[in-house]
């Protein structure tokens, strides 16, 4: 059992105001592995003056001295990685494959800022005047569960990249995780202050983070129902707002897609992380001219799909990550057939052989229009929706008639085709015929996906503002 009962302010594990506690469950057990204890406002308010004090001496760090600190984070993330993944497995029950992909890309978010860092123009010029790009105060983060410590890492690259300080709200399902990496991250021997991590819940410690006067800048990875909420918070004070939110992601498998090759793309984007992530690929868009030959395929390599615990290097689907959630995604399976959807493969309930944990069937609904919930609202499972389409034009339509905007993704035997169909989609990234991760490409999403972009050179952006000063006789 881990027991959880400090918070880090000023550079400093101490023990928080708050009293309360969250339990801390293994999802692929139900065990209970340990609890949490949990901030409060008043450590809200210790954790902004801390970073209020550090602000000043790092908005004058010079670039080096900030790329210096995010190499110390990143080799901190490496040498834990073997825990940071024990960690994730028990807490959270991600399969091997995502748990590897998120411990490498933790660390390499702070190479990819230092990098960023070496080439931004924090100086310039505009017509006669010297422009200085400057960082905007405190930031306040927040965090999700599906992917807590990675987005706590690429938020505090962010604020040092910078020059911010910043005080991070992570998930509170995630404690486990949160408390390993930051161990890692306290080794890298930062200035008191600059990093301050507050465990709580969303509306007793991110609401005070997200109403606090003394926070210019609020970062948030989560829901779009809580951005909307946090929105309306961050207003009063006119806090900036970078916002990376929900997704119904477009899948379009074009008429010429080799179905050997496309087949495992678009069920491992629509089953990445057992669903729960927000860019997954959730509605797959089907030429209605080899509509049954893929369907046909979708179900058998569907079931092949191996459903189990997480340490098992050969299981693609994992549990969902608490109990509530699983009983949300039954509540959509229910859905989907309550609006006339055929269930393909999947349905309510267990798969065979798996009586304890959070799994959930992988799920695949057919003769789904877009106009249905299950391919309008996010599901955040492993259910997803098979549209059929005429032509090219009426899949770029489909696609785009959403209120999400995050990420879409293109199969074709021909790539350039594909190209031009993706440069007609609404999303924030469109990946071709599963294309790898690109750790420097520009993250976020359109419509209600989002708001700014994370990573690189837009990610820094986000996170200064310009200062001009007119000289006079230029
Ligand atoms: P969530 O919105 O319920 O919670 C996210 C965080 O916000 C948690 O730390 C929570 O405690 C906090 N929170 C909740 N209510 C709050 C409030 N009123 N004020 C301040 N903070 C509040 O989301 P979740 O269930 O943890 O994560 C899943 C969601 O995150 C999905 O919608 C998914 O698509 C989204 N997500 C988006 C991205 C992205 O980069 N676009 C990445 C991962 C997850």
């Amino acid at each position: 059992m881990r027991i959880i009962d400090k918070v880090y302010i000023d550079g400093a594990f101490v023990t928080p105001h708050g009293t309360k506690s969250f339990e801390l469950f293994n999802p692929a057990t139900e065990e209970p592995i340990g609890s949490v204890r949990l901030g409060d406002a008043e450590d809200v308010r210790l954790a902004v003056a801390a970073a209020k004090r550090a602000f000043p001496a790092m908005a004058r760090t010079s670039q080096a001295e900030r790329i210096a600190m995010l190499h110390r984070l990143r080799d901190a993330v490496k040498a834990r990685a073997g825990d940071l993944v024990a960690a994730m497995t028990e807490e959270y029950g991600a399969p091997a494959y995502f748990t590897g992909f998120s411990v490498q890309n933790t660390a390499s978010t702070f190479e990819v800022m230092a990098a960023a860092v070496k080439d931004y123009a924090f100086e310039r010029t505009a017509g006669f005047s010297a422009v200085t790009m400057l960082p905007l105060g405190v930031v306040g983060a927040i965090t999700p569960w599906n992917s807590n410590f990675g987005f706590i890492a690429s938020k505090l690259a962010h604020a040092i990249g910078s020059g911010s300080t910043i005080v991070i709200k992570p998930a509170e399902q995630s404690a486990i995780q949160t408390q390993i990496l930051l161990e890692c991250l306290h080794e890298a021997g930062l200035p008191k202050g600059v990093l301050n991590i507050v465990n709580g819940t969303g509306p007793e410690v991110g609401s005070a983070l997200t109403a606090h006067p003394d926070v210019a800048l609020i970062t948030f990875t989560g829901s779009t129902p809580a951005a909307k909420i946090i929105q309306r918070s961050a207003l009063e004070t006119m806090k900036r707002l970078v916002l990376e939110l929900g997704g119904k992601s477009p899948t379009i498998i074009l008429d010429d897609a080799d179905l050997d090759a496309a087949i495992p793309v678009a069920l491992m984007s629509g089953f990445a992380n057992s669903g729960q992530a927000c860019v997954a690929g959730s509605r797959i868009l089907v030429p209605r001219s080899r509509r049954d030959e893929i369907v046909a395929r979708l179900k058998r390599e569907t079931e092949q799909l191996k459903v189990g615990l997480p340490s098992d290097p050969d299981v693609r689907i994992g549990p969902l990550a608490n109990a509530s959630h699983w009983e949300r995604v039954q509540r959509w399976i229910r859905i989907g057939r309550e609006e006339g959807a055929t269930l393909l493969t999947g349905g309510e309930g267990r798969p065979d052989g798996l009586e304890r944990g959070w799994f959930a069937k992988p799920t695949i609904f057919t003769d789904v229009t877009n106009t249905m919930r299950v391919a309008r609202e996010e599901i955040f499972g492993p259910v997803l929706s098979v549209i059929p389409y005429e032509d090219e034009a009426d899949a770029i339509a489909i696609a785009n008639d959403s209120d999400f905007g995050l990420q879409a993704y293109v199969l074709s035997s021909d790539e350039g085709r594909a190209l031009r169909v993706a440069r007609q989609l609404v999303a924030g990234r469109v990946v071709i015929n599963g294309a790898p991760h690109d750790p420097r490409a520009p993250f976020g999403g359109f419509r209600q996906s989002g708001l700014g972009r994370e990573i690189g050179s837009y990610g820094l952006d986000a996170f200064l503002e310009p200062r001009a000063v007119l000289l006079p006789g230029r």
